[in-house]
């Protein structure tokens, strides 16, 4: 059995056409899909419907975060292990004997509602 030269013809390893889309998840994770076609308009229709699909779960785009290149979920703990700042006071959160962070402002309303993990 030789291959005489006539084996096969494919020469799609490289696709002509590719798109990559970043989105956040719900829970803010980053993510990258990359669609690759051989047809750009195709390419086109399917990045509308994987755009579609995207924002019917939730999914966000990066750029519509309020413009801020980086910035952690307000009620995150700092990885360095120092307070959190609560969003609504503008004060370092303490930590609670439970674990996580809370804000130990009272107002005419009570205590803070503010926690962080
Ligand atoms: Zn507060």
């Amino acid at each position: 059995m030789t291959t005489n030269g006539t084996t096969s013809t494919v020469h799609h390893t490289e696709a002509p056409a590719s798109a990559t889309v970043k989105a956040l998840t719900p829970q803010g994770f980053e993510v990258l899909f990359t669609i690759r076609d051989t047809d750009a308009a195709q390419l086109f229709a399917r990045l509308q419907s994987l755009a579609g699909y995207l924002e019917k779960s939730g999914y966000t785009p990066p750029a519509a975060r309020g413009g801020k290149p980086k910035g952690p979920p307000p009620m995150q703990a700092p990885a360095d292990g120092s307070a959190p700042m609560c969003p609504t006071h503008q004060k370092p959160m303490k930590a609670s004997q439970y674990g996580g962070w809370y804000c130990s402002h009272k107002d005419d309303a009570g205590y803070c509602s503010q926690k962080a993990k």
